[in-house]
């Protein structure tokens, strides 16, 4: 069994709280390993170290900190097998699928390389006669992400790549469930040339997060989880002063249009319903088909399912693994029973397929007829579950997509582009598909939800992600010639 252990100042640091969390291999069920669970005391002492370092990082110049990204994107492509397995011993996604979350995550590391570019302020020579006013940003100094089980690699590459690269020292407190990967990014730092200190990682539970949403030198949260948690973590942060982003759960609805291609919109349905069992905060929970498709759509549906390969992560033939925990995939199994009990129509049941023994599997389940009122399509399942929602008119799509409390991801399939552009003018999501199941923006957009899906005001990456890891200073100046000051008590007019 290995200890998993913080890593501060540089190097992995045992933990002193006497208090430790299980690690399971969800493929198995063993418990592979132990973590650390950090105390405030011990978050503190932490936070002393970064901000330490914080402060000399933030006089590394532009192309120092660039140049220190660059290599931390050739050391994660490089090992980026390495990662995924380590992943999946953890998650239980398939080994392609954590390659895949790998490689988004390469993608924030790649855009925070110009961050000589994205620091750029703006200058206005000759504001008022001999004064020029520009604008600077500057790091906040030390901050934190405390991010989910669900990509245990790719949402601290969200946050650490361009919180580091703008010059803030960056305290990570990973899931507590699969916190490997955390660790193993510590190491890509360390061996790209990170001065020790500038990126620390904390692991533990509530009291750890509790530690960091108090403590006075953490200027700035980033979040992702579920939703309640991140509105607890939006009010504490924010009622103590820190900036906060805080990105929630999830309900994301795939309309399909009576025109849409058919097995595209099959195959994109079952991709995104199922892929990584459906533990993604943008998979598809709900397909709302419109009018006369929805029975060759659920038919089409329902033939690929079959097909689908499950096992373990590790098995090259595998396409979707095991649920986190034996707990979640209980509460999966329940959304399904209570689908059925509430009048949906069970074309698949995830419950009785044939499975691996142990471990925390589940099978595929597709229910037909669900309705807005009943307990599957009105909470997130995070499972691999997808149902149908039958509508008759494009009007009555929207309104179910408007009215749902979440605002994370959706998508239209339609051959009509006008259609889909009224969707993308008439939709109160914050990302949008057309066409594409899955619409996780690239790295130079920013990625974010809308309604309960995002608390705070800047999305995550991109240019929102250095708009929020840093704040503008804005200086006005004046170099006179010598000897024409003269006191003048008037308020500053530009003329
Ligand atoms: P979670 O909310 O249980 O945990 C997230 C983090 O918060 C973890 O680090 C955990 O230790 C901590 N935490 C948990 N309970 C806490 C509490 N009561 N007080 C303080 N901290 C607490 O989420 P999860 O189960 O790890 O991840 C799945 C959820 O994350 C889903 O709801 C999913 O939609 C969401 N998610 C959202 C996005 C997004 O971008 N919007 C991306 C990935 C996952």
């Amino acid at each position: 069994m290995i200890r998993i252990a913080h890593w501060i100042g540089g190097k992995e640091h045992a933990g002193t709280s006497g208090r430790v969390g299980p690690v399971f291999n969800p493929a198995t069920g063993q418990q592979t390993g132990e973590v650390d669970l950090a105390s405030a005391a011990e978050v503190a002492d932490a936070v002393a170290v970064a901000k330490e370092a914080g402060a000399a990082w933030r006089s590394a110049s532009l192309s120092k900190r660039s140049a220190v990204l660059f290599k931390f994107r050739e050391l994660l492509a490089a090992k980026s097998g390495e990662l995924a397995a380590v992943i999946t011993s953890e998650h239980g996604k398939v080994l392609s699928d954590a390659a895949g979350e790998v490689a988004r995550g390469l993608e924030n590391a790649e855009f925070a390389t110009g961050i000589p570019h994205l620091m750029k302020g703006s200058y206005s020579e000759q504001a008022s006669t001999g004064v020029d006013v520009y604008s600077i940003r500057q790091p906040l100094g030390v901050v934190a992400g405390i991010t989910p089980f669900n990509f245990p690699a790719m949402v601290p590459l969200w946050m650490c790549t361009t919180a580091i690269a703008s010059g803030n020292a960056f305290v990570l407190k990973p899931s507590e469930k699969d916190p490997s990967a955390a660790l193993f990014l510590a190491n890509l730092w360390k061996e790209a040339g990170l001065p020790d200190g500038v990126f620390t990682v904390v692991n533990g539970d509530v009291e750890a997060v509790n530690a960091l949403l108090t403590h006075p030198d953490i200027a700035a949260v980033s979040f992702v989880g579920s939703t309640p948690v991140a509105k607890y973590i939006y009010e504490t942060g924010t009622a103590n002063g820190k900036r906060v982003q805080a990105l929630g759960g999830a309900k994301n609805h795939m309309v399909v249009l009576p025109d849409a291609e058919l097995d595209a919109a099959a195959d994109a349905a079952v991709s995104a319903a199922y892929g990584s069992a459906g533990e993604r905060c943008m998979a598809v929970s709900i397909v709302v088909a419109v009018g006369e498709i929805a029975d060759p759509l659920v038919d089409a549906i329902a033939a690929r399912l079959p097909k689908l390969k499950i096992g373990a992560g590790t098995d090259p033939n595998a396409e979707m693994g095991p649920l986190i925990s034996a707990v979640h995939r209980d509460k999966v199994a329940g959304y399904v029973a209570a689908g059925a009990e509430a009048g949906a129509t069970v074309v698949a049941d995830g419950r009785e397929a044939d499975l691996p023994e142990n471990g925390y599997f589940l099978g595929v389940t597709l229910l037909d007829n669900v309705t807005p009122d009943m307990a599957v399509y009105t909470d997130e399942v995070f499972g691999p579950v997808l149902g149908v929602v039958r509508v008759e008119t494009y009007a009555e799509a929207l309104a179910l997509i408007n009215d749902n409390e979440y605002g994370n991801g959706t998508a239209i399939f339609t051959r009509d582009g006008g259609a889909a552009r009224q969707f993308q003018f008439d939709v109160n999501v914050g990302m949008v598909g057309v066409n594409v199941p899955i619409p996780v923006p690239v790295a130079y957009y920013s990625f974010g939800g809308w309604k309960a899906s995002l608390f705070g005001d800047t999305h995550m990456y991109g240019p929102d992600g250095v708009h929020f890891f840093t704040r503008t200073k804005v200086v006005t100046s004046r170099w006179p010639d010598p000897g024409t000051s003269s006191v003048d008590l008037g308020f500053p007019q530009t003329r």
